[in-house]
């Protein structure tokens, strides 16, 4: 396929205009201003669009669409522990493959091409992810306390099962990672056993980490003083690749700990500004050398999977906890939404605009009248854009949406399934 006339974010973080990018199977072969050597192929006109790389949702909770709206206006544990918990308890396998698809639909109409994502029934998510040909790292969430040896819990053997049977599949759509739901809903045990797992297969750990202030206190008097990040590292948990959701409530040598080991704090500005948890230091981590990316959590607390929202709430909260307009350029924050997903989710091949990389692309609409008139590309993106600017979503070279089409998911079906799911739960939650 080739993109002409089309203006596009080099690797460079320069836009381009009336350039030509051609995509051959996964990857792109030709990137520049001048047209190449014409060849049999499909042919997009770019005129008065923008072509870049495609968001990565570096945390979120795919099949938790059935309870978007579900218990709004409730602080995180009463509305964990009285809506969330209990509803998901009556989730079955059927539930979840459609749900996922739903979300799936939601990210790539809004231009996310990759997720980092922790739930449960991963086979279902699997298999949701690979027939709509969209990128995850997924994790079975392991919570709760485990008596006696943990490599016979449940949620060991799913998640070492999950790994087994679907890391690198989908032809390497699928990465799987160990989850670890957060401190305050696991025990000792559990974490040990976690990092262990992960350390023998030699994959990542993605978990929630310092979300709320309520939770680092009942740390710190659950574990003889040590905030979630102290109590983590002394059981080994930052000795393999880990993506942290939130990270909002840090503190003294937090910093230390999650900078040394490389640690990425996935910012979810939405979701805590909804559950009132606070705004990121983001500032504090920048000096600290810690790696930053952003997610949308679940759209049980957002409520959508809109990446140009949350990155354009992202910039907005940080120049104004800044207290200096001119902080978080456009590129700045792009490089969190992209570079940094990528690199979280150890996928080095994708991210930018360049020969040799993966096709992971999306075109950004810039007619409508709230992009008018033209002064600078970036910031129309950041602040004038909205989500449905985005035209097409192309994952591994595959388009997956163009123009309201959904090309790999039967959205009729995915309509009236979730909707059958959503009604059979809350009858028998009323019961
Ligand atoms: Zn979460």
């Amino acid at each position: 396929m080739l993109f002409k006339n089309i203006s596009y974010l080099d690797e460079y973080g320069n836009i381009q205009s009336n350039g030509y990018v051609r995509v051959e199977n996964r990857n792109i072969t030709y990137v520049g201003k001048d047209a190449p050597v014409q060849q049999q192929e499909e042919v997009f006109d770019g005129y008065g669009k923008l072509l870049m790389p495609g968001f990565v949702n570096s945390h979120s909770h795919t099949p938790m669409t059935l309870m978007r709206g579900y218990g709004e206006g409730m602080v995180l544990s009463k509305w964990l522990n009285e809506c969330i918990f209990p509803f998901e308890a009556r989730l079955l396998q059927e539930d979840i493959y459609h749900a996922t698809l739903l979300g799936i639909a939601e990210m790539m109409r809004f231009g996310i091409v990759s997720t980092t994502d922790m739930y449960y029934f991963i086979p279902k998510m699997t298999s949701a992810f690979i027939s709509a040909g969209m990128k995850a790292s997924l994790s079975h969430t392991i919570v709760g306390t485990f008596g006696g040896d943990f490599t016979r819990c449940p949620a060991c053997i799913d998640s070492k099962k999950a790994f087994l049977n679907y890391n690198g599949s989908g032809d390497d759509l699928i990465r799987i990672d160990i989850g670890i739901h957060a401190e305050y809903t696991t025990d000792e045990k559990a974490v040990w056993g976690a990092v262990n797992l992960a350390k023998d297969l030699k994959t990542g750990i993605h978990l929630h980490l310092s979300e709320t202030k309520e939770e680092v206190e009942g740390c710190k008097s659950r574990r003889k003083g040590l905030t979630p990040v102290q109590y983590f590292n002394r059981l080994g948990v930052f000795d393999v690749p880990v993506v942290a959701a939130h990270g909002v409530w840090l503190e003294g040598e937090d910093y230390d700990i999650l900078a040394n080991h490389q640690v990425t704090i996935a910012s979810c500005p939405k979701s805590n500004l909804k559950l009132a948890s606070g705004v990121l230091d983001y500032g504090k981590l920048r000096k600290a050398g810690i790696r930053v990316a952003i997610g949308t959590d679940s759209v049980a607390s957002n409520n959508n999977l809109n990446m140009l929202e949350e990155i354009k709430f992202f910039s907005l909260l940080q120049k104004n906890r800044l207290g200096d307009p001119t902080e978080i350029k456009p590129m700045e924050v792009l490089d969190l939404a992209i570079g940094n997903g990528f690199a979280a989710q150890r996928r080095t091949d994708s991210g930018n605009i360049a020969v040799g990389k993966r096709a992971d692309l999306i075109v950004v609409d810039m007619s409508g009248p709230h992009w008018q008139p033209e002064h600078q590309i970036l910031n129309h993106l950041i602040y004038s854009s909205v989500g449905s600017d985005v035209v097409l979503t192309m994952i591994d070279g595959q388009i997956v949406y163009n123009n309201g089409e959904y090309l790999t998911i039967d959205m009729e079906q995915v309509l009236f399934e979730v909707k059958a799911s959503k009604s059979r739960i809350l009858d028998e939650l009323r019961k």
